[in-house]
């Protein structure tokens, strides 16, 4: 899961991306919203925590123009401004949750999972996830094919995971990096094909499932008649 944070003040940024981090989350920090903005292009993220005070592009002005393209990706607001007017204005426009400064970690940790849990809640209630004759649990980390459970490492289950969850949908090779390496940038990328040839194998016919763009990236493309099997 990647977690988008937009805040200005470089403590808090530290130990909320240490936290989260440890919890087993992908952080991308920014410390304003204006190259937040550009990265969401990119790299869409699972969930936002956003700063409403923030130097260039204000927290709710990011909201506006993430709404607009995103309605469905959780936005938390994290903010010093306490008063009702400020959080029923923050939620009128489109944020989930509103945690007033200052806030304890493990409250801002359990907000997050319950924001997560009821996104993922939308798309399946057991957290289980099928395409093509393969499927995925994302709680016992069993990836199953043609009955058979794969033997896959952590980083080539989630990727399996990423692709069937999101069928028909182009990952570039610094998305798939940045999503399950957590690296900037693409100095790696060989890493993103060593693994998709290692996924590839292990699927054995199935891996024909995985389309190869050349130059582009990958995407998860199991025909309807496959589905249906
Ligand atoms: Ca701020």
């Amino acid at each position: 899961m990647l977690i988008m944070m937009i805040e200005d003040e470089a403590a808090l940024r530290e130990v909320i991306e240490y936290n989260l981090t440890r919890e087993g989350y992908q952080v991308t920090a920014f410390d304003n919203a204006n190259d937040a903005l550009i990265a969401v292009e990119d790299c869409p993220p699972d969930l936002v925590l956003l700063d409403l005070m923030l130097p260039g592009l204000q927290g709710l002005q990011f909201l506006d123009i993430f709404r607009q393209k995103d309605q469905k990706t959780p936005v938390i607001i994290i903010s010093a401004r306490t008063s009702e007017d400020d959080i029923i204005r923050a939620l009128e426009r489109g944020a989930d949750d509103y945690l007033p400064k200052p806030f304890s970690l493990k409250l801002l940790e359990t907000k997050v999972k319950v924001a997560l849990r009821r996104l993922s809640g939308e798309t399946s209630n057991t957290g289980f996830f099928s395409s093509g004759g393969v499927s995925v649990e994302l709680d016992s980390h069993k990836a199953i094919c043609d009955n058979n459970e794969l033997q896959l490492t952590q980083k080539e289950f989630d990727l399996l995971a990423l692709f069937i969850r999101k069928p028909g949908k182009v990952f570039t090779r610094n998305q798939l990096l940045n999503i399950i390496w957590g690296y900037e940038n693409d100095v790696n990328s060989r890493t993103v094909d060593v693994h998709m040839a290692m996924l590839r194998k292990k699927l054995s016919d199935k891996g024909r499932f995985i389309k190869t763009l050349p130059k582009i990236g990958y995407l998860w493309e199991a025909r309807m008649a496959d589905t249906a099997r």
